[in-house]
């Protein structure tokens, strides 16, 4: 982000008091995260600002300081049309393209406000009167961090803000594990935790929260998980059924995927899971090493993500999906070999 940009945002900022943050549909840590920690930062700093999300997001994020203020789009529609009508500004988070989020992106792209965006993907559109996209960030948390550094305002993050950026950078780095994380992501979050952030408490809030029905539910996805040695490719499907047998609830899946990715010679790993209610199957897609998951899943699946990490989604059944997977495969056989 060029040093003009950030004159002309303080500037705004100086000027504009209602202010939304929006993350995308399917919001994850790194999204709720982000939204939080801004949310925390300007109202900190006498701003009237409110957390919109697209629907609501997973249960393993419900104890972040602020989260009960969050609006959903989908349940509470009048009330965010009014709001986003009426905003200054609107940052955008951990996204950068708007039909990311859903049913809100209409609105959106109606609305008068200055649009921000805060965002680590490749590619960004270009909607934003502010674009700060940097697809070498490990997560949009880390962003956060250094657009409040930009600002001059370090001194200003509270525990509660520290608290929401740790959690988003945890989330996105697999725990800090993921090539995206650097020296730099280490130095930012050895600061937050300097600033309250309490990371054995975060880690346990985010990661031992299964249910019993949810680790049955990781026993199903494991035996159902096909691999393809050749091809170094290994995918696991869920059912409609299966989900409803251990009472799916929303993040319920969340890290299955990695399984596959954790088998010796695997490069490339994918769930399907179907959604009956949207005719949909929604896809995630994991990576190591140079295959990029972001261009098959654009490609193929209606989406898109990072090199490393990506989703997609199909209106096929969940077989048809499969067995389109499984046609496509072999045409990469050479880059899942290297
Ligand atoms: P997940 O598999 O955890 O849902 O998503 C992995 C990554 O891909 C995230 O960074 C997410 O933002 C991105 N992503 C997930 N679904 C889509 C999609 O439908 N379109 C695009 N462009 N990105 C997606
Ligand atoms: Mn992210």
């Amino acid at each position: 982000m060029i040093e003009q940009s950030i004159l002309e945002i303080t500037s705004a900022l100086s000027r504009a008091n209602r202010i939304i943050i929006v993350p995308h549909k399917g919001p994850d840590g790194d999204a709720i995260g982000s939204s939080l920690g801004l949310y925390h930062f300007l109202k900190d700093k006498g701003h009237d600002v409110k957390v919109v999300a697209p629907n609501d997001y997973p249960q393993f994020l419900k104890w972040l300081p602020g989260q009960e203020e969050i609006l959903i789009f989908e349940e509470d529609r009048e009330n965010c049309l009014a709001l986003i009508n009426n905003a200054e500004i609107i940052f955008t988070l951990d996204f950068n393209m708007l039909d990311r989020t859903g049913e809100m992106e209409e609105p959106l792209r109606a609305a008068e406000a200055t649009f921000i965006m805060i965002d680590h993907h490749p590619e960004p559109s270009d909607y934003a009167d502010h674009t700060y996209s940097d697809a070498g960030m490990s997560s949009t948390c880390q962003m956060v961090y250094k657009f409040i550094q930009k600002l001059r305002a370090v001194k200003y993050i509270t525990p509660q803000i520290a608290t929401c950026l740790y959690t988003g950078i945890m989330t996105d780095t697999g725990s800090f594990r993921y090539r995206s994380t650097s020296s730099e992501t280490h130095l930012v979050i050895a600061d937050l935790i300097e600033k309250g952030a309490d990371n054995t408490t975060i880690h346990q809030n985010v990661f031992d929260t299964f249910t019993e029905n949810r680790l049955q539910l990781l026993g199903v996805a494991l035996q159902n998980l096909r691999v393809n040695k050749e091809l170094h490719t290994a995918y696991i499907t869920l059912s409609q059924e299966e989900l409803d047998r251990y009472n799916f609830q929303k993040g319920d899946t969340e890290g299955f995927v990695n399984y596959g990715l954790a088998i010796e010679g695997v490069k490339f790993a994918v769930i399907f899971i179907e959604h009956k209610s949207e005719g949909l199957i929604k896809m995630s897609l994991r990576s190591k090493g140079k295959f990029s998951v972001n261009q098959f899943a654009r490609s193929h699946f209606n989406g898109g993500g990072h090199l490393n990490a990506a989703g997609g989604k199909s209106d096929l059944s969940l077989q048809e999906t499969v067995a389109k997977f499984n046609s496509l495969i072999p045409d990469y056989k050479e880059e899942l070999s290297v």
